[in-house]
């Protein structure tokens, strides 16, 4: 029950994703998030370091979506006209993100999902039938309760998996994690 939750790889952050990983895993499209996956819940923007990524996306190839469950205002003020969007997605629901891959004609074989949280994010993923990656959210979020609730599941869930693939820190595969990071 709890691998449906498990990620296909765990990244400290987006920076920390290997030079070529894309590439390797055939990925040519990626869908991430916003809110704590590439900036603070605070960053109204692009921050340098999420534009740096966007253009190392871009040098390697790959298209950028963003799926959030954050309203209109917020996805659209980040994203600019360039990047293709969908707002309150409604994430693990899928039927929105699924409209938006339809419209940009991105395939499902060449396509990741990548957030910072197990039960919308990688849930939506697995729905998606796509692979997750996973990174640690930008601000720690525990001191909303809500938050402090869903991230003590995660980690419980996260800790079973780390154990189950014996990745002390949070960078490869599960499964092929020394391969990856060779
Ligand atoms: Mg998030």
């Amino acid at each position: 029950m709890v691998r449906t939750f498990w990620p296909d790889w765990y990244f400290e952050s987006y920076n920390a994703i290997p030079e070529g990983f894309f590439k390797r895993h055939g990925i040519k499209y990626l869908i991430s998030d916003i809110d704590n996956t590439l900036v603070s819940y605070m960053d109204r923007l692009p921050t340098p370091n999420a534009l740096a990524f966007f253009k190392r996306l871009e040098e390697e190839g790959v298209t950028l979506l963003l799926a959030s469950n954050n309203s209109k205002k917020r996805v659209r003020t980040f994203s600019g006209k360039d990047i293709p969007s969908v707002y309150r997605a409604g994430k693990p629901a899928t039927t929105h993100i699924r409209i938006m891959m339809h419209k940009e004609k991105v395939r499902y074989d060449q396509c990741a999902f990548m957030g910072d949280q197990l039960f919308t994010d990688c849930l939506a993923a697995k729905r998606l039938g796509i692979p997750m990656i996973l990174v640690k959210p930008v601000k720690n979020d525990r001191a909303l309760p809500i938050f402090g609730i869903k991230r003590d599941l995660e980690s419980l869930i996260l800790r079973k998996y780390l154990k189950e693939y014996s990745i002390n820190c949070i960078q490869g595969r599960r499964g092929i994690a020394s391969k990856d990071l060779e």
